[in-house]
């Protein structure tokens, strides 16, 4: 297999271009399957979430792979976000320490803010107690507790997820610690070429979320589009190539210098999804992808499940 890509970030922290995503894996079997599997296909960075309840899933297995000798801790790069329940000055270190007791580590490599607005939290409440009422919240005192986490070596870097250009300007200009990351969803139909021009000009890798355009079943929004990896002009890429479409997918973010953290939990697509560094797409039929550029109507995650959401003055997406 050709060299994996790593991309740089602060203090020569690099992060593995290819991520495991492990938005939908919350069920203890199967993570830990997924994530052996994925650990002994080469997979080396890891995307999880205190929302996605399976931080201490992640944390045995990693254990196992660290106790066997098999892995060191400074293999391995650990993302995880603050969540939207945690976006409140005074929850940012305890929900940082719960991910990090969780994952059984005494630091993450990066840690992100998972959403710009904050939602009110209930200690030992469900999903739909923490998501129900907006709460108060300032991005600026919010990413002042975020630097303190660097400070304090509870993560070596700090970034954001699904802000928009106008609040990363905001935290930029007053940070003492620039984010280094945005976690955004982009896939070949949704690019968000702005926002990508943006973060890269201001040094900010940034990291596709659903990179496949998450062709499964959608959990929570319908989408509006069918899944363009099923597509002809996808397929058609794929054969020239000898690839999947999920792998032309895959490389095309790549070749634009934007990382991805597809998830699967099947071994073979897990595989595919981590060999795609020894081809090359052609300019040419980088352009054709490009033109597969689809708006607003491709984007899945709308986080429209808070009630009023999208009437909040800093809710960050357009219409
Ligand atoms: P995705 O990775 O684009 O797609 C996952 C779906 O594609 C699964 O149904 C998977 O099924 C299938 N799949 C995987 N590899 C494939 C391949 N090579 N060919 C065809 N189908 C393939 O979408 P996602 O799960 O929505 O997003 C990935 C990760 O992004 C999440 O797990 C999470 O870590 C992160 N995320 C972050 C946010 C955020 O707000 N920051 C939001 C959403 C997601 P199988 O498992 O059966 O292969």
């Amino acid at each position: 297999m050709a060299a994996k890509i790593l991309m740089d970030m602060p203090d020569d922290l690099k992060m593995p271009a290819i991520g495991l995503g492990t938005g939908s894996l919350s069920q203890e079997a199967e993570l830990e399957k997924t994530l052996d599997s994925a650990l002994s296909l080469g997979y080396r960075h890891i995307d999880t979430a205190f929302a996605y309840d399976n931080e201490v899933f992640i944390g045995s297995v990693l254990q196992k792979w660290f106790s066997s000798g098999k892995l060191k801790r400074e293999d391995i790069f650990v993302t995880t976000k603050l969540p939207m329940y945690g976006v409140q000055e005074d929850r940012v270190e305890m929900f940082m320490k719960k991910s990090l007791e969780n994952l059984q580590l005494d630091y993450v490599d990066l840690y992100l803010v998972h959403f710009p607005i904050g939602t009110k939290y209930i200690e030992n409440g469900t999903d739909d107690d923490n998501y129900k009422d907006i709460d108060v919240f300032d991005h600026l005192e919010i990413w002042k507790k975020m630097e303190e986490q660097v400070d304090a070596g509870r993560t070596k870097a700090i970034g954001l997820s699904n802000f928009n250009q106008r609040q990363i300007e905001k935290i930029i200009e007053f940070a003492r610690i620039k984010p280094a990351c945005l976690q955004v969803e982009l896939h070949v139909d949704f690019q968000q070429r702005g926002l990508v021009e943006f973060c890269h000009k201001n040094d900010i890798v940034v990291v596709a979320y659903s990179p496949l355009g998450s062709p499964g079943p959608s959990e929570m929004e319908p989408r509006r589009l069918p899944p363009v990896i099923h597509t002809e002009d996808i397929k058609k890429i794929a054969e020239k190539y000898n690839k999947t479409p999920g792998q032309i997918m895959l490389r095309y973010l790549l070749q634009k210098n934007i990382a991805a953290v597809p998830k699967s939990s099947n071994i073979e697509r897990l595989e595919e999804n981590i060999d795609v560094f020894d081809f090359e797409i052609s300019s040419d039929d980088m352009r054709s992808l490009d033109d597969l550029e689809a708006g607003n109507e491709a984007r899945l995650a709308n986080f429209k499940f808070i009630p009023g959401i999208e009437q909040h003055p800093e809710y960050p997406f357009e219409e």
